[in-house]
């Protein structure tokens, strides 16, 4: 089998080595620069609290597979989980809301969890002063990982296996040969291998720089601390309550005041986010020592007391049992974070063989690992990683800048109740589109993704709210949905519907694929016929080998040899430029976002107006439906793609930025006859939704085959072969799930994504995403639900924990005939 070498024994490396052994997988040899029985990485101080439940299902899952990992990992009768429940307490009414919001995750997610009033807090957890707290949440199968005997287990049970572990040995560089690993340097000499794993944790960004690689991660210090003796709450003595163990109370989080709690024996730990950010640069640390100890290693720096003082009094208001206790030791233990809050996985996009496991948390380290064995052995996943992919950061995330500025951001927020549209406050205005100067004049509403200023509405159309016909008037929104919302969206999707609206489309990935192999390399990646003539848009998926959806993408045929990709994701990309290298003719892929600007010119008079200012024929016979030409428009050189995600006849309208301003300004005013307006992206996705367009990532992963996502018409069924299509001739005739459209039924609760759905008062799936649909009047809502759930069902969302009735409708809702795009 390939020659493995992972760097570090941390939990993340020493699961990664189990998880390759338990799968057949045998050279495998781990590397780590500090002693292997402490290592003295982030582990070795770990206090091993697993809360599993987050907005992300992705983390979830991860969390949960750690858990199951934990408890599995035993030896003489004692595993490696002491599972003692989860208890998140709220003392603010906004955090009350925000666990029912969690309580909503749990249930999408498949894990067990209970809100509970104040007095039941208070009997789970008898030192909560229940005066204090408002509720909780409760998550029985939670608890405590014990990492640092994981570990030791990890590595007796791999050794046993035939890995080879080498401590006390630092990797100091990477060897390479034509854009392939070969080995690593070591203190001890360079070991060959075809495959590098770095599970380095927060000293990830030195091994990256190793092979020319930016590590989007930030080592910080967090504070933890432990009490003197708490008077056992019951009479009891300590040990008869603990059963042997170092904790029976719940894990407890009062993240009302960025703290979270354990017991330790009859000791609390108390750790805090709610300090000053402490970034620390790794390679400063020095060599690991020869003896490390609990007090004496590189991730363990000095106790700043100054920076607990808000922590130890509204520890001691939280939990009274506190005020008779005093703070017995502390420190600053340093780990990973990253610009989203995101671990790293994934190969490096520079360097076949190299991949990196990092930024990972004890809580989603099994997780991880087990999906690192998944994409080396068989390259797909069980569990959806997407996002994150080492790939998914843009260029200009990847500066240390950015990256030192939003870890710490990420740090600071790390407890925070954040709204699923709430923009980064700093940094901001990193990349704008040549129409920005129109656009603030018009007085845009821009939120931030992936470093771009995307307009979400503009003020400028509020006087039209008047005009809007009684039936486009949107609803009263509860106050959560109405953030970052503004009844302006219903002015301009009614525009878009009935005259002509102009988006910005920038901020969308555009790749090209120059040269030669290019058709071949499409052949071989897409589930389509890229055969097709010069001039043709053929939408079309990628998909894993194990059939699920990587991507989904819009393939336009320039030239023979020249193609231009609409695409998701900066990981996309990574894809196609790793793929093209394995092609035997040359074919060069090219981000070319930022060399372009595009809008998009959609609604029913869009031929009116783009017909005033350019020579080119628009009749449908002249430029029919996913077809693309280079062309003009008011003199400027465009190339034109005749496609909409809104459903209505229209262009994209590209040209090298330089122009932007001059494109947006004629379109402008040829379109103000036929009543046209700039329109943003809030009603954007609801007219996308209303059309039963699918967003990769949010209604559609990895986990997801074509049948299932309801996309199946993007298979050329005819084609010989291309990636996935065994596995895909597999799926065709079992759909166990379906990506389904609801409408709600009171026609004004409007959901935002996630929330869990109810069949016959049992969870059994979850809300992709979902809109007001203003063409429909409802509020919609694609979730994923068993087969079984079918048209016509009645179903209930959970928002809030109110439940709310909705039908499972047939789609798309709009124009399923498609003429309004056609014609
Ligand atoms: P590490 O344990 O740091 O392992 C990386 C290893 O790589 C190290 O042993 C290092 O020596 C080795 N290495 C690095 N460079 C080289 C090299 N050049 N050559 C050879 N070896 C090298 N997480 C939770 O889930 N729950 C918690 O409650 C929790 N609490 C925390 C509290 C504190 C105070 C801290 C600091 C962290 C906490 N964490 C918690 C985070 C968690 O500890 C880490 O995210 C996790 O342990 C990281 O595991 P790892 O294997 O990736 O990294």
């Amino acid at each position: 089998s390939s020659r493995v070498v992972i760097i570090g024994a941390g939990i993340v490396g020493t699961n990664l080595a189990d998880e390759l052994v338990s799968r057949g997988w045998k050279n495998i040899t781990i590397v780590e620069q500090g002693p292997l029985h402490m290592p003295g990485g982030s582990t070795s101080h770990a206090p091993g609290l697993v809360f599993q439940t987050n907005g992300s299902k992705t983390m979830t899952l991860l969390a949960r597979y750690t858990v199951e990992k934990l408890l599995s990992l035993e030896k003489d009768g004692q595993n490696c989980f002491n599972q003692v429940g989860g208890l998140e307490v709220a003392t603010t009414p906004e955090r009350l809301q925000e666990l029912k919001r969690k309580h909503g995750y749990a249930s999408s997610w498949g894990i067990e969890a209970h809100l509970l009033s104040p007095e039941k807090c208070a009997e789970l957890y008898p030192l909560l002063d229940k005066d204090v707290v408002l509720g909780g949440l409760h998550i029985p199968s939670d608890g405590l990982a014990l990492a640092a005997r994981a570990t030791q287990l990890l590595i007796e049970r791999t050794r046993e296996a035939g890995v080879c572990y080498m401590g006390s040995t630092a990797v100091t560089d990477i060897a390479r040969n034509d854009g392939h690993v070969t080995g690593v340097v070591t203190t001890a000499g360079t070991i060959p291998a075809d495959i590098v794993i770095s599970c380095a944790g927060f000293w990830g960004v030195e091994l990256g720089a190793m092979v020319g690689l930016s590590i989007p991660l930030l080592p910080l210090a967090h504070q933890y601390a432990k009490t003197t003796a708490v008077r056992a709450h019951d009479g009891r003595d300590v040990n008869t309550r603990m059963n042997g163990m170092n904790a029976c109370l719940p894990i407890l989080r009062h993240q009302d005041q960025d703290l979270y709690y354990r017991e330790h024996g009859d000791q609390y730990g108390i750790g805090y986010y709610g300090h000053r950010p402490m970034p620390v640069v790794a390679s400063t640390l020095g060599v690991t020592p020869k003896q490390v100890d609990e007090k004496n290693m590189p991730s363990r720096l000095e106790f700043t007391p100054e920076d607990f003082g808000t922590a130890w009094r509204e520890s001691q208001k939280l939990l009274p049992a506190l005020r008779e206790t005093e703070i017995a030791d502390g420190f600053n233990g340093i780990f990973s974070f990253t610009p989203d809050g995101g671990p790293l996985m994934g190969q490096a996009p520079n360097l076949d063989g190299f991949y990196v496991a990092e930024a990972v948390w004890v809580t989603h380290s099994a997780g991880v690992a087990r999906a690192m064995a998944e994409i080396l052995t068989q390259g797909w996943t069980s569990i959806d990683v997407t996002e994150c992919d080492l790939s998914r950061f843009e260029e200009v995330q990847l500066s240390p800048s950015y990256v030192s500025e939003t870890s710490q951001q990420n740090f600071v927020e790390v407890y925070d109740i954040i709204h699923p549209l709430a923009p980064k406050e700093s940094p901001r205005n990193l990349r704008i589109s040549p129409f920005n100067a129109r656009q603030r004049e018009l007085g845009a509403y821009f939120l931030e993704l992936g470093g771009w200023e995307r307009p979400y509405w503009y003020e400028a159309n509020e006087h039209l709210i008047p005009c809007l016909p009684a039936e486009w008037r949107s609803v009263e929104r509860d106050a959560w949905s109405a953030r970052y919302h503004s009844p302006i969206a219903a002015v301009e999707a009614w525009k878009t519907r009935t005259a002509v609206a102009m988006y910005d489309m920038t901020s969308f990935h555009r790749f090209e694929l120059a040269g030669p192999g290019a058709v071949h390399l499409l052949q071989r990646l897409t589930t389509g016929d890229m055969t097709a003539k010069p001039g043709t848009i053929t939408y079309t998926l990628l998909l894993n080998d194990n059939a699920g959806i990587r991507g989904d993408i819009f393939v336009a045929r320039l030239d023979d040899d020249l193609f231009q990709i609409g695409a998701n994701s900066a990981a996309e990309l990574a894809y196609l430029i790793r793929e093209a290298r394995k092609e035997i003719q040359r074919v060069q892929v090219r981000d070319i976002t930022g060399s372009t600007c595009c809008i998009g010119l959609w609604g029913p008079r869009a031929r009116d107006v783009i017909g005033a200012v350019s020579p080119e024929d628009f009749s449908n016979k002249a430029f029919p439906y996913s077809s693309v030409k280079r062309t003009s428009v008011a003199g400027i050189p465009v190339v034109m793609h005749r496609r909409s995600y809104v459903g209505e006849l229209g262009w994209e309208v590209q040209a090298s930025p330089e122009y932007g301003q001059r494109l947006w300004d004629a379109l402008w005013q040829a379109g103000q006859p036929h009543g046209l307006i700039a329109a943003g992206r809030a009603a954007f996705n609801a007219l996308r939704i209303e059309k039963g367009y699918r967003t990769y990532g949010a209604d559609m992963t990895t986990e997801h085959n074509p049948y299932e996502a309801g996309i199946e018409f993007a298979i050329e069924n005819k084609k010989d072969d291309f990636v996935g299509k065994a596995a895909l001739s597999r799926c065709s005739q079992t759909r166990t799930r379906r990506l389904r459209c609801l409408t709600v039924d009171d026609g004004r609760s409007v959901v935002l994504g996630k929330e869990p759905v109810f069949y016959q008062g049992q969870p059994v799936g979850y809300v992709a995403t979902a809109a007001f649909g203003y063409t429909v009047r409802k509020p919609i809502a694609y979730a994923w639900l068993p087969s079984s759930v079918r048209e016509g069902n009645a179903v209930d969302i959970e928002y809030f924990g109110q439940r709310i009735r909705a039908t499972v409708t047939s789609e798309p809702l709009y124009d399923p005939q498609m003429s309004r795009m056609l014609d």
